[in-house]
């Protein structure tokens, strides 16, 4: 497990940018999000608003504005992106494996993953598989950038060739439940494991023994219960740190909605961000052609990683 790599030094990290990722969380929604369709999650959240727009749509939440502000202080301590400043790593082999690409922070208290750890950028695709699924594929290959997908069941029985794509392409996998039921962590244990296991199972079908080492809650509401049973089966539960709230598509539409994501990742993504957008769950194309456009930027300022497995 790559968690067995961490220097000392790099779980205090950790557990800072946790602490200051729990921080952010509480202040986390926006204010627009209370000017949705006006349907309360039904947890003292955040999460909600918009679900109507349509069946798979995430509301955003937690950690929207959590800006560690603690990445840019505690870079110089995560992991060297230069090989030869690890004088900790004792056997000769952990120089050949990139530390950007194969550690994660161990989770906050609340069990839950949301910045890389280092100073790579994970950008981290939700909702799919779907039609735009290919377009961002294709770009994600003529890049050379590798990202992390939280595939949603029926999507993937519907689309089972693109999950194949992406992992044919190296990219990472994540559970992000049956149907995207955003109260799910609040069932019981039983309905949450059955839902978990049938995702696990229908992306199998899909790309059999290929791994699935996350877990992502629709909406990002994670509970105890959900992180527990997702650990349980393997997987570690994982937020994000940048959300350009690609999915509210009663907010922003056409270049409207291309311009607003383009300038929220590029003024927000520093270096250990958890980049959440959309490749499914419904109209993609303001998201594709943003990425167009960030992709090339991001790659130029950021290592871009998937997330280890
Ligand atoms: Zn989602």
């Amino acid at each position: 497990m790559f968690r067995t790599r961490l220097a000392l030094g790099a779980v205090i990290t950790a557990a800072a940018l946790a602490l200051a990722g729990c921080a952010g969380h509480t202040s986390g929604a926006s204010s627009w999000h209370a000017s949705g369709s006006g349907s309360a999650p039904g947890d003292g959240g955040q999460g909600g608003g918009d679900q109507g727009a349509h069946p798979y749509v995430g509301a955003s939440t937690a950690a929207a504005a959590a800006k560690p502000s603690a990445t840019a202080s505690a870079s110089p301590s995560a992991p060297a992106s230069t090989p030869a400043s690890t004088p900790a790593s004792p056997p000769a082999s952990a120089s050949t494996s990139p530390s950007t690409s194969t550690t994660l922070p161990a989770p906050g208290g609340d069990g839950i993953i949301r910045t890389t750890g280092s100073d790579a950028v994970a950008l981290t695709f939700d909702d799919g598989p779907g039609p735009d699924t290919p377009k961002i594929l294709q770009m994600l290959r003529a890049q050379g950038i590798k990202a992390t997908f939280c595939l949603i069941g029926v999507n993937v029985q519907e689309y089972p060739q693109y999950v194949q794509q992406i992992v044919q392409d190296g990219h990472t996998l994540c559970n992000h439940t049956w149907k995207h039921d955003e109260s799910l962590g609040k069932k019981s244990a039983d309905t949450i494991r059955n839902d978990l296991q049938r995702t696990s199972d229908e992306i199998h079908k899909a790309v059999p023994n290929a791994p699935i080492k996350y877990f992502r809650h629709p909406g990002g509401n994670f509970t105890p219960l959900a992180v527990q049973i997702a650990s349980e089966l393997g997987m570690e539960s994982i937020g994000w740190s940048v959300d350009p709230f690609d999915w509210n598509t009663k907010k922003w539409s056409g270049q409207q909605m291309t311009n607003h994501i383009v300038s929220n990742v590029r003024n927000n993504t520093k270096p250990g961000s958890i980049v959440l957008s959309h490749d499914g769950g419904g109209d993609r194309s303001a998201t594709v052609a943003a990425y167009k456009t960030l992709l090339p930027e991001l790659k130029a300022k950021f290592t871009l990683v998937a997330l280890p497995v």
